[in-house]
């Protein structure tokens, strides 16, 4: 016969787009008092359009910023580079390409182009070199930024803005129903960060985080008693989906992601863990 636990994750999975990979992490959902979610795409829509670009130098325009930038996002696959990629079509701009094209985990992209090396990176990478930040650069805390920087030197910026998704404020109604606390881990800025975990009244959130340093946020979060359930979709949060104890891959991630997880959730969506902790803890009800 098989097993009801099979026959019940089965039928929730199949309504509730959820893969369940795992079937004791099925069983031990009930369990989870601490959610970890990841920001771009899963609490928001990860749909990047981009609202302002804006020089710094007196050599580059806006359009130059733009078409050298959009040189490298063509080969990266984060939201931000789909973007900007997005910006350039609708503006028939022609996309040079890139050499020795390499992406800087966490922080960004780099590549030769024309002759020129050129970055496209995060607020973190300008901190950790010492290149002062323009001050109008965060004029809308709802946006992120992405700096350009042509041969060493700061050229502007690119600002995107992104969604939450509404889908989101609901999860977190049943979390909190169920005092399950609820926390963000992203790569993004400070500024972005705290704008959506307060527009979500999150328990609290993590910016600027490197992917390793997942990993020793779920065992804080352990260590404080918490039984912990994480989102990640890049290949380098794998090692924090193993840490945590129902580790939960989106759909759209990598295969490293998928293959780490305890559960994938298909559509990236949010409530869909909601209902899994709900039919998990009903269930368990009902067979005690
Ligand atoms: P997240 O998935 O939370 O965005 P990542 O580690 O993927 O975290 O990225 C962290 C930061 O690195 C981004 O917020 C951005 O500033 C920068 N970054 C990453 N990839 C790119 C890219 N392709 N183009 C520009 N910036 C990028
Ligand atoms: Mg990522």
């Amino acid at each position: 016969a098989i097993p009801l636990v099979v026959a019940i994750s089965t039928a929730v999975s199949a309504q509730n787009g959820l893969l369940i990979r795992n079937r004791t992490a099925f069983e031990e959902s009930r369990k989870i008092s601490a959610l970890l979610f990841d920001k771009t795409g899963t609490l928001t829509k990860g749909d990047f359009g981009v609202t302002r670009i804006e020089s710094v130098s007196e050599t580059y325009s806006v359009d130059e910023i733009l078409r050298l930038a959009s040189a490298l996002e063509q080969s990266s696959e984060h939201p931000i580079a789909v973007g900007i990629i997005k910006k350039v079509k609708a503006d028939k701009v022609t996309i040079p390409k890139p050499e020795k094209f390499n992406s800087i985990t966490g922080k960004g992209v780099e590549a030769n182009v024309e002759g020129k090396e050129i970055k496209v990176v995060s607020p973190g990478y300008l901190r950790d070199e010492k290149i002062a930040i323009p001050d109008d650069a965060y004029s809308d805390a709802a946006e992120t930024v992405v700096f350009v920087l042509i041969d060493g030197k700061l050229a502007g910026y690119i600002a995107l803005s992104d969604e939450i998704r509404p889908e989101s404020a609901e999860a977190i109604k049943t979390f909190k129903k169920n005092n399950i606390k609820v926390y963000m881990a992203t790569g993004d800025n400070e500024k972005t960060a705290k704008a959506v975990s307060d527009k979500l009244g999150l328990d609290g959130y993590y910016a600027e985080v490197l992917p390793h340093q997942k990993v020793e946020i779920v065992k804080d979060l352990q260590d404080k008693g918490e039984f912990v359930a994480m989102t990640g979709d890049g290949v380098n949060d794998a090692p924090a989906l193993a840490q945590a104890n129902v580790g939960v891959a989106v759909g759209s991630g990598s295969d490293i992601a998928a293959e780490t997880a305890d559960i994938i959730l298909v559509n990236s969506n949010p409530k869909d863990i909601a209902n899994l902790i709900l039919f998990g803890k009903a269930t368990y009800n009902k067979m005690i």
